[in-house]
């Protein structure tokens, strides 16, 4: 076979070289990102355009979709979680806007609260204590401010967009009156009461905790068990008792009252309690015995002690009561209203029945101190005990004088941790102690200083959830019905959240709003100086709301009573005249759940039309344990505002874990900053970070992966479009002008070719991308993120990057790039070179709109990369389908597919001849394909499509040559590669026989010389 020889300069005509007419990729778009730098810049232009603005502008009278923030808390710089929160919500923003949709984004911070107190209490140190509140609470605004700025930079740096310069904040002071609006709606309707109550209780902080504010840690306690004296009669409770323990000697039956008269006195009757809190014994007013479970009396050699049957032998064992036997059985009915003696206090313990009781721990006989319990509390209430709080803010055991028969007790003052040995020692002195030990358990502590809290009855401010309240339909209902029947009417997702809040309605104790606190919104309520009576005036309420909105709630601190209240007002109750502040302020859950009354009732920005009969707001979006923090304090705010839920549906992520499955955290050296990880990768690496994971389970973070993020996934995702950007532009080296591609019809003067008249191979990726498109718009509608993100790396990767852009380097590097005016022939080679760019454009522009909200950055440089486009891609909408393919134009690819079947085949014949070096480059290759019989009725199709793409299947196999052999036979498909015999054209590199018929160009094929004849080139000759 001949070797083609080099082109060289013949004679005085120089010779350009050939390589020179080849359109290689040409583009600015660098192929290094420089993200850590070029995302700034791009943000600046963002910002100097007001993009935000002008998207809202472009979508305005659209159909609205309001997505509503969850505000953070503006202490501390952000984490992961935070990168996670924002970036989902701007997926969903930036989805809905591209879809169609007006859907604006209002960011909001929760400033007011206890983290941001503590933090400023800890710099103030002692100077706190010389400052008044308004001083004090002007520093914690500082600092909430201050971090509400660094969020703000930090959010505004990873590309979200939103109404950044105007956010909401509940420390603003319109916010503010709004939470006072809110709560003294639920105030004028009767839902707030003040009452005593076990509450979750801090006492390092000393504050009352929400639920929410609670989290459970690993915690040592001693657990006890004592026993308590019976001092009823023992005979009422089952006639055995009544009798001596030695059952047999026929001894007669003793009342209570009377004393033995027998051989030998009868042993003394117990129950025994098991505890593990000792420090709450001194509050001990009763035993809880489970009315319908079955107890037993065991005696021993010296007393006779009562639990439940099914526990007996733990107590036994623990309690060393090795010589028990059994010797009477009796319900836990029997046992209500007997009486014991308090193991060292000079008190009488009520018998009491209640279903809380269980038998999976413990004795069956439930010490009970309704000052430190959720269950005591409601015992008391039924058996009527005293209501008595003998700890202090403080966890200090307080009146134990008072309370412990006139002498003050050995631990009076101690906190309540450190009297627990005290009082451990005090029940061995009195002999109740029967047994001790240490016990690990998971227990209540607090989400700020991580200490353990306590339960404590302490007199608060709480919304009742059975409140009466009329159902829409005016039918009779509650506040906490009206709550379950609405959760049905949201869309959960997933949707295991409906289950989840559903059951912590209908659990939830009364919503306990009050907290000693000052950094937040007053219970703005006179009381009474006389007889403590709130005073429920609706006028002074809305008065107090337009102070606030004046000058804060700082008011509250600023102004007396007598400043604030009319004057002459006076007690509904006694008439008295003189007032004194509520000075508790709100929990914070009141104050981000009335977000639905101070942002979504008044922010035009953030309602839905006002013809809109359906006003909630179409999103809420946080992590899944806001089920019991901001949706639920949402929910019942939106409730007593307006009967209704504030949302149509809510959606929830999962934590973010490292790769063992651990939280990330500082301590752990696995903590991930998102703006480090900004600041080396750039903000389009945390983002398509977020778009890779399913965020609906738990989530995986670490260094590693987001790096393999950047350095694979991205880089190859970015020198795709590289290429496809290279495509679109070419120098013509006989004027050395460049020509973008012009995307207009070439009816109207561009350069997009009619879909028709283009190249199957394009068609048929532009089906491809039509495809694509309606893939991934169904899947933003379905917040399925991480589906996109497979979506567009398969489509990049395997059908552009392996495929398409493969085939096509053919016919993009060197077919002509003009034609002369009558030249059919260079015409219509010219007409397939801007048919693949036609397609390129195409998909280009539709890849760079779907994946503008995920990579905002790189998809927004990728446009603005793309000749003749104006302006921002955030401003597009999604291509549609139709923008690539006509409908019904689709049968045009279907046969396309079998042809394209094939090239898996002919690849594997290629790599069988190139190692046995048959063939170097796949280009010396010329290829038969085996199509079998085409008289066979089955093979019909085959066969059509094969002869309707002949033209297309060199280029689509990348080979010199392509015939068929239709005849009978066993390998179907089959494709037999054999050396192209063909001398070779120097310039395209394909063997065919046409090279060297044209003089002026005698080393290239006829093709290359139409396209060197297009632009002039100088003829040359061989140098033969
Ligand atoms: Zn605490
Ligand atoms: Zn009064
Ligand atoms: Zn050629």
């Amino acid at each position: 076979m001949p070797e083609a020889p080099n082109p060289k300069p013949a004679g005085d005509n120089a010779l350009k070289p050939l390589k020179s007419t080849l359109n290689l990729p040409q583009t600015a778009f660098p192929m290094k990102a420089g993200l850590p730098v070029n995302e700034p810049l791009r943000l600046k232009v963002w910002e100097e355009s007001d993009l935000y603005a002008q998207i809202r502008r472009a979508r305005a009278g659209c159909p609205r979709y309001i997505l509503h923030d969850g505000p953070p808390y503006a202490n501390g710089a952000i984490h992961l979680g935070h990168a996670l929160n924002k970036t989902l919500k701007d997926f969903v923003v930036k989805t809905k806007t591209m879809a169609g949709f007006d859907a604006p984004y209002v960011p909001g911070w929760d400033c007011h609260g206890l983290p941001i107190e503590i933090k400023v209490d800890e710099q103030l140190g002692r100077k706190k204590l010389e400052m008044d509140p308004v001083a004090v609470r002007r520093v914690c605004r500082q600092y909430a401010q201050k971090y509400l700025d660094l969020q703000r930079s930090q959010f505004l740096r990873m590309g979200i967009f939103g109404r950044w310069a105007e956010p909401y904040s509940t420390m603003d002071p319109v916010y503010e009156a709004r939470i006072a609006e809110t709560f003294f709606h639920f105030f004028e309707r009767g839902f707030v009461f003040k009452g005593l109550k076990p509450v979750s209780w801090c006492i390092h902080d000393r504050t009352a905790l929400a639920e929410a504010e609670v989290e459970y840690e690993s915690h040592t306690s001693p657990s006890v068990y004592v026993r308590y004296k019976l001092t009823s009669n023992p005979a009422a409770i089952v006639p055995e008792l009544g009798a001596p323990s030695s059952t047999e000697s026929g001894a007669p039956s003793m009342t209570a009252s009377s004393s033995w008269v027998g051989d030998a006195p009868p042993n003394p009757i117990f129950t025994i309690i098991w505890t593990t809190t000792p420090w709450t014994l001194p509050a001990s007013l009763a035993v809880a015995f489970h009315p319908e479970m079955e107890y037993v009396a065991l005696a021993t050699a010296d007393a006779t002690y009562i639990v439940a049957a099914s526990l007996a032998a733990e107590v036994i064992a623990a309690c060393k009561l090795t010589d028990a036997t059994e010797i009477a059985r009796f319900p836990g009915t029997a046992l209500d209203r007997t009486t014991f003696a308090h193991p060292f206090l000079d008190r009488s313990i009520l018998g009491t029945n209640a279903t809380y009781v269980t038998d999976d721990t413990g004795t069956g006989a439930v010490h009970t101190a309704p000052a430190h319990g959720v269950d005591d509390f409601a015992t008391g209430k039924r058996y009527d005990l005293p209501e008595v709080q003998y700890v202090d803010d403080s966890g200090r055991q307080m009146h134990t004088k008072r309370f412990g028969g006139g002498v003050a007790q050995s631990y009076e003052g101690l906190t309540v941790f450190k009297s627990n040995p005290v009082i451990i020692k005090l029940l061995k002195e009195k002999g109740a102690l029967l047994a001790t030990a240490n016990l690990e358990h998971s227990y209540p502590h607090c989400w700020r200083c991580h200490k353990p809290v306590i339960t404590r009855a302490t007199e608060q401010w709480f919304i009742a959830m059975d409140t009466p309240m009329p159902a829409p339909d005016g039918a009779a209902s509650t506040l906490r019905q009206r709550a379950i029947d609405e959760i049905k009417t949201v869309t959960w997702d997933p949707a295991w959240g409906q289950e989840r809040i559903t059951n912590m309605v209908t659990t939830r104790p009364d919503w306990c709003i009050s907290r000693q606190r000052i950094w937040g919104v007053p219970i703005a309520v006179f009381l009474c100086g006389k007889c403590a009576t709130p005073l429920r005036d609706p006028a002074i309420n809305q008065r107090i709301v337009e102070l606030f909105m004046k000058e804060s709630a700082d008011a509250w601190y600023i102004h007396t009573p007598e400043e604030l209240l009319p004057a002459g007002t006076a007690c509904k109750e006694c008439g008295h005249t003189v007032f004194r502040k509520e000075m508790d302020i709100l929990d914070v859950w009141f104050e981000s759940g009335a977000s639905s009354h101070a942002v979504l009732d008044f922010d035009p920005d953030v309602q839905q039309a006002p013809n809109d009969p359906d006003p909630r707001a179409d999103l809420y979006a946080e992590g899944g344990d806001q089920h019991r923090g901001w949706f639920m304090s949402s929910l019942l705010c939106s409730i007593g505002m307006h009967n209704r839920a504030p949302f149509k549906s809510v959606a929830t992520y999962g934590w973010t874990l490292d790769e063992k499955g651990r939280a990330l955290s500082k301590s752990l050296g696995n903590f991930i900053d998102p703006v480090a990880i900004m600041d080396q990768l750039g903000g389009d690496i945390v983002r398509l970070w977020v778009a890779s994971v399913d965020f609906r389970e738990d989530v995986v973070a670490s260094l590693p992966l987001l790096k393999r993020l950047a350095e694979e996934i991205y880089r190859k995702l970015r020198n795709t479009f590289r290429f496809l950007l290279g495509a679109l532009s070419e120098t013509d080296p006989s004027t050395g002008l460049t020509h973008d591609f012009d995307p207009r019809p070439m009816a109207e003067g561009g350069d997009a070719v009619p879909f028709e008249q283009m190249q199957p191979i394009d068609q048929y990726i532009l089906a491809r991308t039509a495809d694509l498109t309606r893939k991934i718009t169904d899947a933003y509608a379905a917040f399925e993120f991480h589906r996109v993100y497979h979506l567009l790396n398969e489509f990049l990767n395997s059908e552009l990057s392996a495929f398409y852009l493969d085939v096509l380097k053919d016919r993009l590097y060197t077919y002509p790039i003009k034609f002369k005016p009558g030249n059919a022939e260079q015409e219509s080679l010219y007409l397939a070179r801007r048919s693949a760019q036609t397609a390129i454009y195409k998909t280009t522009d539709a890849l760079a709109r779907l994946t503008a909200p995920i990579l905002s950055f790189t998809a927004d440089e990728v446009y603005q990369s793309l000749p003749h486009t104006h302006g921002s891609v955030h401003l597009t909408l999604f291509p549609t389908p139709e923008d690539l393919i006509l409908p019904g134009q689709e049968q045009l690819i279907e046969g396309f597919y079998s042809v394209l079947q094939m090239r898996v085949t002919v690849q594997k014949s290629l790599e069988e001849a190139r190692i046995s070096k048959l063939i170097g480059k796949s280009l010396e290759a010329q290829v038969i394909l085996d199509l079998g019989d085409a008289a066979l009725p089955q093979m019909k199709p085959v066969h059509e499509a094969f002869h309707h793409f002949k033209a297309s299947l060199e280029e689509l196999y990348n080979v010199s040559s392509v015939r068929f052999r239709e005849e009978p036979g066993p390998q179907i498909p089959a494709a037999s590669v054999y050396q192209a015999e063909a001398p070779k054209c120097e310039r395209c590199w394909r063997h065919v026989p046409d090279v060297g018929q044209e003089e002026k160009y005698p080393t290239v094929c006829h093709r290359c010389a139409e396209a060197l004849d297009a632009i002039d080139f100088p003829p040359y000759a061989t140098n033969v």
